[in-house]
């Protein structure tokens, strides 16, 4: 087998992108330890911040809770503070960022500085229907956050996690009025960064409009391309 075949993940930034709902967290759990690299979600990090009360989440929530964007500074400098630790030395998947063009130049500047790039950006692409229908009855899990769906995907127990037991709650953003917002937003500020990277050579698409266990299929194969490519 030749040594392509078998390189891990390591030294790779991968950007997995797609509207919300689209199933990023799913996949990213799945495809960062496939890569053996750390997920880094902007989305848990703000949710931690804001749980925890610091001045970063009280500043967070009142975007988050109104469907909007973080703005880019607070953003960026909550990001390449986490990218600076030791376990995100050899990589990382990147989750929820970037999700604006000036993000998308201030990760490349950073990542330039360091030596590294961004290898990869997945865009992970799912019909405006599907994703209000899929938000809507979101369960997370509180303890590992596991994403269930009370139609689609409901967990065994109600308000149990099947994977740890924890209990779930529903993300109050993903009421259907913030949800339409947050689509919005998705629309005018993140869809040119499909664009950027589209540009840059770095984009694969992968339809995100399957079950997931055919997503995670079609983003393993995605992923074997570009690394023995
Ligand atoms: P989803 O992708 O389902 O909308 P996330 O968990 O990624 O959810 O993000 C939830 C909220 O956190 C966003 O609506 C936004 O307010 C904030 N947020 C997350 N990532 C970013 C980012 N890169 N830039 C600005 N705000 C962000």
């Amino acid at each position: 087998m030749a040594a392509a075949m078998t390189r891990r993940g390591r030294d790779m930034i991968v950007v997995l992108m797609g509207p919300p709902g689209a199933g990023k967290g799913t996949q990213a759990k799945a495809i960062s330890s496939e890569l053996g690299i750390v997920h880094l979600s902007t989305g848990d990090l703000f949710r931690e911040a804001v749980r925890q009360g610091t001045p970063l989440g009280r500043e967070a929530q009142a975007y988050m809770d109104r469907g909007e964007l973080v703005p880019d500074s607070v953003t960026v400098a909550m990001l390449l503070e986490r990218l600076d630790r030791p376990d995100a030395a050899n990589g990382a998947l990147l989750d929820g960022f970037p999700r604006t063009v000036p993000q998308a130049e201030a990760l490349d500047q950073a990542l330039a500085g360091r030596g590294q790039r961004v290898n990869l950006a997945i865009y992970l692409s799912v019909p405006r229907e599907a994703l209000l229908n899929r938000l809507s009855g979101r369960w997370i899990c509180q303890g590992c956050g596991a994403s269930y769906h009370e139609v689609f995907n409901p967990p065994t127990v109600q308000e149990r996690c099947d994977a740890c037991g924890g209990t779930l709650y529903q993300r109050p953003d993903d009421r259907r009025e913030t949800a339409e917002r947050r689509l919005d937003v998705y629309l005018e500020q993140t869809v040119p960064v499909i664009d950027y990277y589209r540009q840059r050579g770095a984009l694969v698409e992968v339809n995100g409009d399957q079950p997931p266990a055919a997503v995670e299929e079609a983003l393993r194969k995605a992923l074997r391309a570009r690394r023995t490519g």
